[in-house]
Order: structure tokens, then C-alpha cells, then sequence
């Protein structure tokens, strides 16, 4: 996609952070009493909202007379009044002369904006007799639940809008694929008038995060997490404390990790909260994929800059690359993509294996300066790889580069055996796990997901076996301390848990991302609170 200077774009400063745009964060309430509504929009002021959208066919008891007035009066922000009709996806199903009377009496009592559906609008434009009060705006807006359409389409769309008597257009459509929203970004950077586009649905998060990217007028956040007045509405504290909105300009980069399913992945909050201590113009989202080739033609503009990827895309990943690391290209799995921001070529590599070796090495090493920094501690090391799956790969590629003898342990023992064949190592069964024990201080890798919330009791080995482990490492990091590393502690071996091997893949990604050293210890701090 072409980028285009948003000119709604601003340059200011607010608690010492660059504010890159003006595009407002308005809060729909929703309440079913008056009462409660202003309750809600001194919180929605506190939270950091600039408008509040106040949704009348919320209101149970309404008396547009009493109650508009009260609602103007008593509001501590702009007001937008929206009296959604059930053919629009509203809730109001009585008749249309009292709503759209109710709205012309709310543009008379001081509104600062009311919306109209675009079915009605130029009817309801006409009733005005050219008497519209200069400080309110009209939104026409029109909501499509079931698909995207084409640009051609969404542009005819605009037009028509445009005609209805708006001073804002304002369209919501839906998303079926992630590449939806790239369609709605390209109508709204080349709008000549203000314009609110948005694509509900998680597939379609990414067009209310960057819409000031694109110079949007408006965006939703809500007060509460999942209490929103159309799908895919982010809360106000994620858009501000999560995504840095303010912080979003034209200009602004556009990170992300790829997946299916994706929302739990705390990577946002690292990187997010990373960039913004470092100055660094650039926003991480959640990004819900199915498609990961698509996705990739699609935002194929270098201000998508890079990208991590998890379930179940790593394998993919390798395949759209313009070039693969060696060690990726080995092990078949992508999980970190960067685009050159001179030519757009797409470089991919595996950070797994350099998280969780390193975590590994650093615990071998310990506080014994002893042992030579030149080699790893992991050389000649017997070292057994529970799973053959992307973390398996990764771990027996990485535990071979560093000069460990390799043996894999798997469920479907012909996966072991394949696995074990390509790195040059031997191949059991689970079952026969228990009775293993060649040699003491060996090192111990689970690479399944046993042990994983909320199965936490389970664990792939007896503690009794443990005793033969000079170190045991879970990939799992719900919990931080699976059964596994509890019993290896008890057992005397040394433990390194899945969340260090999370954040040491988040160093090397960090540094391929921004070329910068990574902030470890801000990482560290951010990642216990989990
Ligand atoms: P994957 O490619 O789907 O591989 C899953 C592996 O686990 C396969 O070897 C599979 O055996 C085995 N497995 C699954 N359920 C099992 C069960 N009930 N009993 C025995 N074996 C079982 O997944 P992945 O990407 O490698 O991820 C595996 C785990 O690592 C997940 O829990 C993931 O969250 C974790 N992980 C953590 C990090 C981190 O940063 N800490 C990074 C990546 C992955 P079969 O071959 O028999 O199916």
C-alpha cells in the first residue's frame, strides 16, 4: 500500500510524548439509565476519551426533552448522539419521526455531533430547511455486517454519503480477512473530507489502532473491556497505554506478531511499551491471520517493517521469505520476519533457538567464572529434546550448532526419528523416556506443550528420572513453574523456565527490528508481572 501524509497529522507534546495526530477517541456508552450514562462519561474523560458517542437506544425510559438536556449539561466532553434504529444494528425499534425528532432536538439543545444513518440522512438533511446550528456536525454513517467491499464500491459509498449532507463521512464494514482493512486504509489516506473508516471483528483491530496513520477522524475505545457497541472495540487504556495512539503518525512503523489465535500474546505490551522508552517511531499490534502469504502481499509497503510469528505460521513464514537464515532454513520454521527498508525483501530467521539457548547457557554458566565464555557450556553435553514440533526443531538445532550429542524424545516416535535423523542424533519414544539415563548430568528440554494451563498437573517424565539432569528447561510459560520444573528443583537440577526463553527470542527480534540493543532489564521487569 502507497502512504500518503495524513494532513490531519499534528506535531505536539503532551507529558513529554510526541502527539503525532489528531484523530479523536471518542467512548460509545452504552447505559440503560441517564443516571449512569453521565456517571460514565466523567470515567470516559478520566480514561482520556475527547468525545463521548451517547447511545440513546441504550436508554431504557427515555424522554428525549428531559433527558437530552440533562445529558448536554451535565457532559464534561463533546457530545455525539447516535439513536440507532434495529435495521441498522441498533437497538431502538420504535418509530423514525420520534428518533429523528430526538436528533434534531439534540442538534438545537447543543450537540456537538450527531450521526444519522445513511439510509435516512438525505431525507433528515432536508427536514433541517438549512437550519443546521454551526457548532454541530452531522455524521452520516452505514454499517455493513457481513463483508468488506471492494474499493470501487466503498468509494461509491462515499460519494453517496458525501451527497447525504455530511460534514463527516463515517463507514464500518466487516472483516472476513486481516486484508479487509487494507481496502478501507486506502480509502481513507486519499479522502478530501473527514472521514471515520472501520472493519469490526478481530480480523479488523488494526484499522481502529491506525487509523491516525492513515488521518482518520475517529476511532471507538471503550471504557470496559468487552462492554463495546460493535465488534472488535479495543478499550480506551489499550488504545493509549497498550498501542501509544497519541504516538501514531504517518510516519509511525508497523510491527506485529503474526498468528491464529493471537489476542493472549503479550508481546504488544514488550515491544509497545520498548519502543516508547526508546523513542522509537514504531506501534507492535495483535494481528489475527489466516493467510500469512496474503497478509504479506498485501501490507507490502515498508512501513510494515516487521513482523514475529507463532502458531501456527512459522512454517509458512519460511516460504514467503525473499531470504531465510541458515539455521531457519534447517530447522523450517520463521518466527521473526524483517523488511528491508530499502527494497521491501522480506529476511526471515528463528529467534526461538537463540531464546532458549542462551537462557540455557547463561544457567550452565551460572556464577562459575570458570567455565570459558569462548565455548559453550553446552558442548559434549547429553542433551534430550522432549517433542519434534517448531520448538523442537529449534532446540535440537541449536543444541547441535553448540556442540551437544542430541537425542529426541517424541509422542509420534516417527517424527523423533525423523527429526533426530536431519540433525544427526538419536530418536526415542516417549515411553521409553523414564528408563533413559546413559549417563548423569545430562540436560533435559521439554518442547511439548504438557505441563500448559490448565492440564498442570500433567508432566512427560517421573521425578525419579529427574535425579539423572543437570538441568531442565520448559518451553511452556503458563505457568511460569510447570510440575516439570518443580520436581527438577527438588530433584537438585538447575531450572530455566519458558518466559526466559520468550524474552531472550525478544532480545534478538528487538535488535533485527529496531537495529538497536535490545532494553533487557525493562524487558525483564515488564515480563514479571506474568
Ligand atoms: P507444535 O509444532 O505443534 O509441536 C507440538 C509438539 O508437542 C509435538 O512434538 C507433539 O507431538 C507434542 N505434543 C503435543 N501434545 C502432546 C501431548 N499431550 N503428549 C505428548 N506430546 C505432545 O508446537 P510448538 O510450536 O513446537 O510449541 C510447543 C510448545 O512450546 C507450546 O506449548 C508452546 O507454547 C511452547 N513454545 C514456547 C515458546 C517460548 O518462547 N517459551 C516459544 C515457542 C513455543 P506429536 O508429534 O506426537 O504430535
Amino acid at each position: 500500500m502507497e502512504l500518503v501524509e495524513s494532513t490531519a497529522a499534528r506535531l505536539n507534546m503532551e507529558n513529554g510524548d510526541v502527539i503525532r495526530n489528531s484523530t479523536l477517541i471518542c467512548a460509545p456508552l452504552m447505559a440503560d439509565s441517564v443516571d449512569r450514562m453521565v456517571k460514565d462519561m466523567y470515567r470516559a474523560k478520566t480514561s482520556g476519551a475527547d468525545v463521548v458517542e451517547l447511545r440513546l437506544d441504550s436508554l431504557k425510559n427515555f424522554n428525549p426533552r428531559r433527558d437530552i438536556e440533562t445529558l448536554i449539561k451535565s457532559c464534561p466532553l463533546p457530545t455525539l448522539f447516535t439513536y440507532r434504529p434495529t435495521w441498522e444494528g441498533g437497538q431502538y425499534d420504535g418509530d423514525e419521526n420520534s428518533r429523528l425528532d430526538a436528533l434534531r432536538f439534540a442538534m438545537e439543545t447543543g450537540a456537538d455531533y450527531i450521526d444519522v444513518e445513511l439510509q435516512v440522512a438525505p431525507e433528515f438533511t432536508k427536514s433541517l430547511l438549512g437550519k443546521k446550528p454551526a457548532k454541530c456536525k452531522i455524521i452520516v454513517s452505514n454499517h455493513n455486517y457481513q463483508i468488506t467491499p471492494s474499493v470501487e464500491d466503498l468509494g461509491n459509498l462515499v460519494v453517496r454519503i458525501q451527497a447525504a449532507g455530511a460534514d463527516i463521512v463515517k463507514f464500518a464494514t466487516t472483516a472476513v480477512d486481516v486484508t479487509d482493512v487494507a481496502r478501507v486504509f486506502q480509502i481513507i489516506v486519499h479522502s478530501q473530507v473527514p472521514i471515520i473508516g472501520l472493519v469490526m471483528g478481530e480480523r479488523g483491530l488494526m484499522s481502529r489502532i491506525l487509523c491516525p496513520k492513515f488521518g482518520a477522524y475517529l476511532t471507538f475505545g471503550t471504557l470496559d473491556p468487552g462492554v463495546i457497541s460493535a465488534p472488535g472495540q479495543p478499550t480506551i487504556d489499550a488504545l493509549l497505554n497498550l498501542y501509544n495512539f497519541r504516538q501514531i503518525g504517518p510516519d509511525t512503523k508497523v510491527y506485529g506478531i503474526i498468528g491464529k489465535p493471537v489476542s493472549h500474546s503479550k508481546s504488544p505490551t514488550l515491544y509497545n511499551e520498548a519502543f516508547k522508552r526508546a523513542g522509537i517511531n514504531g506501534v507492535y499490534l495483535h494481528l489475527l491471520v489466516d493467510d500469512i502469504a496474503k497478509f504479506l502481499q498485501t501490507y507490502s509497503s515498508v512501513d510494515f517493517a516487521g513482523f514475529s510469528v507463532t502458531i501456527p505460521h512459522k512454517e509458512a513464514a519460511a516460504k514467503c521469505c525473499d531470504e531465510v537464515d541458515p539455521v531457519a532454513k534447517s530447522i523450517g520454521a520463521v518466527n521473526c520476519i524483517v523488511r528491508e527498508p530499502t527494497d521491501g525483501k522480506l529476511f526471515g530467521c528463528n529467534t526461538d533457538y537463540v531464546g532458549a539457548i542462551t537462557a540455557i547457557e547463561e544457567a550452565l554458566r551460572g556464577s562459575d567464572v570458570t567455565i570459558s565464555t569462548a565455548s559453550s557450556p553446552l558442548a559434549g553435553k547429553l542433551f534430550v529434546v522432549i517433542g519434534a514440533g517448531g520448538a523442537g526443531k529449534a532446540l535440537a538445532f541449536g543444541a547441535k550448532e553448540k556442540g551437544a550429542r542430541v537425542v529426541i524424545v517424541n509422542r509420534t516416535y516417527d517424527r523423533a526419528k525423523e527429526l533426530a535423523a536431519t540433525i544427526g542424533g538419536d530418536a526415542l519414544s516417549l515411553a521409553e523416556l523414564d528408563n533413559f539415563h546413559p549417563e548423569d548430568g545430562m540436560i533435559l528440554a521439554n518442547t511439548t506443550s504438557i505441563g500448559m494451563q490448565p492440564k498442570v498437573d500433567e508432566t512427560p517424565i517421573s521425578k525419579q528420572a529427574l535425579r539423572h539432569y543437570e538441568l531442565v528447561f520448559d518451553a511452556v510459560y503458563t505457568p511460569k513453574i510447570t510440575r516439570l520444573l518443580r520436581e527438577a528443583e527438588e530433584s537438585g537440577a538447575r531450572i530455566v523456565n519458558g518466559l526466559e526463553m520468550f524474552i531472550g527470542q525478544a532480545y534478538e527480534q528487538f535488535e533485527r527490528f529496531t537495529g538497536l540493543p535490545a532494553p533487557k532489564e525493562l524487558f525483564k521487569e515488564i515480563m514479571s508481572n506474568y
